[in-house]
This record gives structure tokens, sequence and C-alpha cells, in this order.
């Protein structure tokens, strides 16, 4: 488990690096969230210190007890993984952004339990694998001409994840292509508010930033030795 030492490090450096590579691009810098999903309370309270406030979590369960027992009225939530329609009830007015929503039937239920309108990514399946689950790039539209019907989802940009070991030029590949496609939705759905993009984690943040990532979801490298 990472000390503060080697957190204070990593936090340094991923914040350096991300400063270098945003500056070579026509972009501006990313948020980066921190994914805590392997990570205890103290150790979120020492990157609390060190001035992190994005989380993210991707088990219901785990993110009501961390949700509960960290007590910052600043920190700002993100739930990152695949939700079962049960869940929902718990967890989404807790959320400031909700990163994984990936069909109808969720829709709707975040629609009956929200009550507030909640910051929403669509997440896509840009490279088509079959594990990964996300919309196919040819539905999203449709999707998003739905989601108009349900005043309790705001969506606010896509969100996705290359597959495990991809090369870096093909992460690029598909990072680009899913900036392409906000770019085309915001006209084809006069959907101007979908700006946001969450892409890149721990080893693929760089592609994703050079393509335009506007949240960088990264956990295992806030938390190496
Ligand atoms: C775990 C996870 C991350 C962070 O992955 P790292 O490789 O540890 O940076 C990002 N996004 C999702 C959806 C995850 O489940």
């Amino acid at each position: 488990m990472a000390t503060l030492p080697s957190l204070a490090h990593n936090y340094a450096q991923l914040q350096k690096q991300i400063e270098e590579i945003s500056q070579q691009t026509p972009y501006p810098s990313p948020t980066l969230v921190c994914v805590s999903k392997t990570a205890n309370l103290q150790q979120m309270e020492q990157l609390y210190q060190l001035g992190v406030r994005h989380f993210a979590e991707n088990r219901p369960q785990i993110f009501m007890d961390k949700y509960r027992s960290f007590h910052h009225s600043d920190i700002i939530w993100h739930y990152i993984g695949s939700l079962q329609r049960r869940p929902v009830k718990d967890i989404i007015n807790q959320v400031n952004y909700f990163h994984a929503l990936d069909r109808l039937s969720l829709a709707q239920e975040i629609q009956k339990r929200a009550e507030k309108p909640i910051n929403c990514f669509v997440q896509i399946n840009i490279s088509g694998e079959e594990s990964k689950s996300g919309l196919a790039k040819e539905e999203v539209e449709e999707f998003l001409i739905k989601l108009q019907e349900f005043d309790k989802i705001k969506p606010i940009g896509l969100m996705t994840m290359a597959p495990k070991g991809a090369s870096k030029a093909s992460c690029f590949t598909i990072f680009d292509s899913l900036r392409h496609l906000r770019d085309q939705l915001q006209t084809t759905t006069s959907n101007p508010q979908l700006t946001e993009l969450s892409m890149g984690m721990s080893g693929d943040f760089i592609p994703a930033i050079q393509a335009g990532s506007t949240f960088l979801r990264i956990g295992s490298a806030f938390f190496a030795e």
C-alpha cells in the first residue's frame, strides 16, 4: 500500500506530466480524477490534504461506505463502474458525475430516482471489443435524442476505455475518434452542452490528453509504491 511520500510523489509527477503534455496540444488541461477504488480512507485523506478533490469509485457499496466516512463537503464524486438498476437509488443523488450511462433502462431508473439533473457521460465502445460495455458509435445519436425526454439526465459528454494492452498509437486513434464523435453529435443532436470527454487511465493518459480528454480517470499511477 502506497504511503504518504509515494502518494505525494505520484500526484506531483502526474500533475507535472499532464501539464507538460497538455501544453503541446491545442486543448485546455484536463481534470485529473483519482480512481480510489483500490485505496483506503487513510490514503484518500492524505490525497485530500495534498489537494485532490475529484474521487471516483466503481462499486455501489464501497462508494456508499466511502461517501459516508469521508467527511469533506467539497469532494467531487465520480461514479465510473457499470451499474445495475437496483443500486441506482442508493448512489445517484450523491454522485456529481456519472460516467457509465450505457442503456435506456438505466436512464429510466436514474430519471425515476434522481432529485436533480445528473451530469452523465454516455459510455461508448469505440473499439467494438465484445467484452466492453457501452454503445456502438452508430447507436449514440438515437440514444441522445431519446435522452431528451429525461429531465434528470444531463448528458455532458462521452466516455470510453481503450482495449487493454493497446499501443499508444491505437489508443490515440480511439480517443481521437471519440472526440470527432462528440463534435459531430453536438450538431446532429443539438446538444451544445455535450462538451466533455472522459478518457485516459494510468496506462494511456498521454494519448488521451493528446486527443483532447477533459477528464482523466487515473487509479494505479496514484498508488504505485
Ligand atoms: C479502474 C478504472 C480506471 C483506472 O484505471 P487505472 O489503470 O488504475 O488508472 C479508470 N476507469 C475505469 C472505468 C476503471 O474501472
